[in-house]
This record gives C-alpha cells, structure tokens and sequence, in this order.
C-alpha cells in the first residue's frame, strides 16, 4: 500500500515537473496560412471550402486567435467553387492578405513592373472580401523578396508607399513539399504509403520545433515570437491536428501577427528585408554561424510514391 502510494506521489511530482518545464519553455506563435484559396492538387473527395473549414475547426480548437491567409486569386478564375473558401475564412473572422495573384516570384519576374501588377491585380479580390478592414500585409510568394540589390530595395519602397508590411516567417514544416504526393496516395488508396509519410513528417515537426528553439537561442539570445507558414492544401488540413498538437507540447502560445511583429527582432534592419526565414536571414547578416544546432531530416524522395 506504501508503495503504492509512495510511487503514486512520484508521478504527481513527475507531472507537476513536466507542467513547470512546459510553462518555462512557453513561446508566441502567430499562424499564418498561405496559397488561399487553393493550394496545389487535392483528393477528390474533399472541396477547397472542406479544406479551409478543417484549418478553422483546428486552429480553434487549439486557440488560434487570429490566421492570415494569403491569397492567390488567380485560383478563383481556374477553379470554380474555390471562393467558397475565402468565404469560409473571413466567416471565421479571419483576414486575409496578398500573396500575388499568380505567385510570382520577385527574383524571377521579368520586371519589376511586371511584379508589382502581379501584386495589385491581388487587390480587387482582397477589397472585396476584407471590406472595411486593412488587408495590406504582403507575404513574398516562395518568401522571395529580391535578394540584395536594387529590385529588392525598389520593390520594398514600392509596397511601403502602397501601404503595405511584410508578414515574416520564422517556422514551417515543408508542408507544401508533401502535397502532390498526397493527393496522388490517396487517389490510389494506399493507406500504407499516407501512414509512412505521415509518420516522417511528424518526426520532422519535432525536429524543426528542437532546431527552431536553438537557433533562436543562438541569434537572438532568447526564443523570439514566432511567426508559422503553413499552406492552404489537403496535406495541411490532414496533418495539422497532430503538428498542433506537437506545437503545444513544444511550448506554443497562439497570438496575433500583430503581437509578434511588436517583438524587437522583427524590426532589425537587413539590406534582404523580408527574403527567406528570418531567424536564418538574421544569422546571416550578423555572421553567425548555424552549425551544430539540432538537425531536420530531409523531406525525402516523396516524387516516387504512389505512381
Ligand atoms: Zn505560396
């Protein structure tokens, strides 16, 4: 009975530890989603508005106050029910921003004008479903802000005179690079192959939440708020209960962009404003060196599944 009881205290003690280590290892993370209303190939039975809605359902459950999502309207033109799922976000309050209309990439644009009206053809779109409300945040298609040089500093004195802020990214999981082979499984209906990509992703969530935490630790010297991307498609929707679920056990405390971007860390100065993810942009800037922090394993060979 002693023992019993004796072992039963341990484990209150070994709860209550595992509780204090929690609340010290707490961090900010504002969501943020990109590729609304659609993004990459889906299964066949679920719709764009299924996808958004299943974000919504997890977000919440997990006390998400607000996501931004990033909106591409070129997919209004070439699919004709994915506006449904714009409607879907902004009736769960959420706002959304730009993301170019076909996802140009800055360095790849053939001119800068070229890219800049990629940008404002956005905003008809973006007017109409944020009526009344401030839709200038810009997240960089493929977080391509120009590198170095003038079209980089051209295009940012061009988006800042138009009114808008660039939303940074500091945390990901390589979502996007599972899409199309997910769609392609489940098509296919093979369970085992969805089982084993699932299995290496949630691996991969763990070991980015231990890699982002050091180099964070590195950089800065503390655990900045964090700003996470993760993209509007199936994939997405499937995983994100298990990744949240993750996030929390990791620390995660969900605010908004807002909040985050107040942190001083998001108002460093850097000739490649907005390119890439911030925390490694800010090493890099500062010639700190990202060796030896905990490592991600590789997404793996996911173009020779399920063919
Ligand atoms: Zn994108």
């Amino acid at each position: 009975m002693e023992t019993v009881l004796k072992s039963s205290l341990l484990l209150c003690a070994l709860a209550l530890a595992g509780t204090s280590a929690l609340a010290a290892d707490r961090f900010d993370v504002a969501v943020t989603v990109d590729d609304l209303p659609s993004h990459g190939s889906k299964p066949a039975d679920i719709t764009r508005a299924e996808i958004a809605r299943s974000h919504i359902a997890t977000f919440r459950a997990h006390g998400v106050p607000e996501a931004w999502g990033f909106i591409n309207a070129v997919a209004l033109d070439k699919e004709a029910d994915s506006g449904s799922a714009l409607d879907v976000w902004r009736k769960a309050g959420y706002p959304l921003g730009n993301h170019g209309y076909t996802h140009m990439g800055l360095s790849q644009a053939a001119s800068l004008e070229a890219w800049e009206e990629d940008v404002r053809k956005n905003e008809p779109v973006l007017e109409k479903y944020m009526a009344g409300k401030d839709w200038h945040v810009l997240r960089y298609p493929f977080l391509d802000a120009g590198g170095k040089g003038a079209r980089h500093d051209d295009a940012l004195a061009w988006l800042t005179a138009r009114g808008y802020r660039v939303a940074d990214v500091t945390l990901g999981f390589d979502d996007w690079a599972y899409t199309e082979t997910y769609a392609r499984c489940v098509a296919k209906g093979d369970k085992a192959a969805i089982e084993g990509m699932k299995a290496s992703y949630y691996r991969r969530v763990d070991q980015q939440l231990a890699r982002t935490k050091a180099m964070s630790q590195r950089v800065y010297g503390r655990m900045i708020p964090q700003v996470l991307l993760t993209h509007m498609g199936a994939w997405s929707a499937a995983t994100l209960p298990e990744v949240m679920k993750r996030m929390d056990a990791a620390g995660a405390h969900y605010v908004t962009l807002d909040q985050v971007q107040a942190d001083a860390a998001y108002r460093m100065p850097s000739p490649r404003a907005g390119d890439g993810a911030m925390i490694e942009r800010r090493a890099q800037d500062a010639g700190i060196d990202l060796a030896g922090l905990p490592a991600v394993e590789p997404v793996g060979n996911l173009d020779a599944l399920c063919r």
